[in-house]
């Protein structure tokens, strides 16, 4: 039995350097029964050498989406989870892979829901990995934790699909259900920025010195996961402020112009 959120589910690889390992993740990926590949900015694509790892799975080859940023992979994604080889400076909201997988299937039932994997050398960066949601840690062995790309993939998607045999059975979490959907990637990241510049008007965020105040307001807002609906009602708010700063600052002005103007009968 397949089901319509198999399409929604997909896996993004950030700047790849070995076209093998996109072959050896399409070949993960239809074992386990997903097809939906983007790769942002690989090194080395198309390539033979990719189509000699993915064996049986060229159709998912066929339908790599190549895009330039890591935005553009997951614009329109309810949720995004980042893969991590390790430990981070700022900790961010963890899932076992088990969870991710079960999260990943229960949501793709509603929206569109990515797993970005890092380069096979640095893996993602923290400016990339703050533009999740979630951040999923195969617990490895801690001395040496960095799996293969496509071996870490594999077991990413194996877990999906276990989420996918569990609801065929009947015994998987299914996805609350909720009035409005999730707010996505893109809106998301008009909020971060329309939030930053508020910040930076009424005075509360030094643009030379922002310290590490909007990844923590990133992390904030990632972990409460607004709703259309609650993002509409902050932006309207942002703007508000905006609108009564810029108003306030004119009638300011305009009353200063109004003492510094001679009034009839002085001089
Ligand atoms: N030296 C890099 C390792 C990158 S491994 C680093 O420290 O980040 C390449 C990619 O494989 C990672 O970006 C991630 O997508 C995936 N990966 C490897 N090991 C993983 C693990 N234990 N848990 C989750 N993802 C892992």
């Amino acid at each position: 039995m397949q089901d319509e959120r198999f399409n929604s589910i997909r896996m993004v690889m950030v700047n790849t350097t070995h076209p093998g390992n996109i072959g050896a993740a399409a070949r993960a990926m239809k074992n386990m029964g997903l097809s939906r590949l983007v790769l942002v900015a690989p090194k080395d694509y198309p390539s033979d050498k990719a189509v000699w790892r993915a064996a049986g799975a060229l159709d998912v080859l066929d339908k790599i989406e190549v895009v330039e940023t890591l935005d553009d992979a997951i614009a329109d994604c309810g949720l995004v989870i980042g893969t991590s080889a390790r430990e981070r400076r700022i900790p961010w909201p963890l899932l076992t892979p088990r969870e991710c997988g079960d999260l990943t299937w229960a949501e793709a039932e509603q929206h569109n829901v990515a797993i970005v994997f890092g380069r096979e050398d640095r893996g993602l960066t923290n400016e990339e990995l703050h533009k999740c949601n979630y951040h999923v840690h195969i617990p490895a062995n801690p001395e040496y934790s960095a799996l293969n790309i496509s071996a870490a993939l594999q077991v990413i998607v194996y877990e999906i699909r276990m989420s996918f045999l569990a609801w065929k059975d009947g015994k998987a979490p299914h996805f609350d259900d909720w009035d409005m959907p999730p707010a996505n990637h893109k809106e998301m990241e008009h909020y971060f920025t329309h939030l930053e510049k508020t910040m930076e008007t009424v005075g509360f965020l030094d643009p030379e010195n922002p310290r590490q105040t909007l990844t923590r307001m990133r992390r904030l807002f990632s972990r409460i996961r607004m709703d259309q609906m609650e993002l509409n009602i902050m932006r309207g708010m942002l703007t508000s402020i905006q609108n009564f700063i810029f108003h306030t600052n004119n009638k300011i002005q305009s009353l200063e112009k109004d003492s510094d103007t001679p009034k009839q009968g002085e001089n």
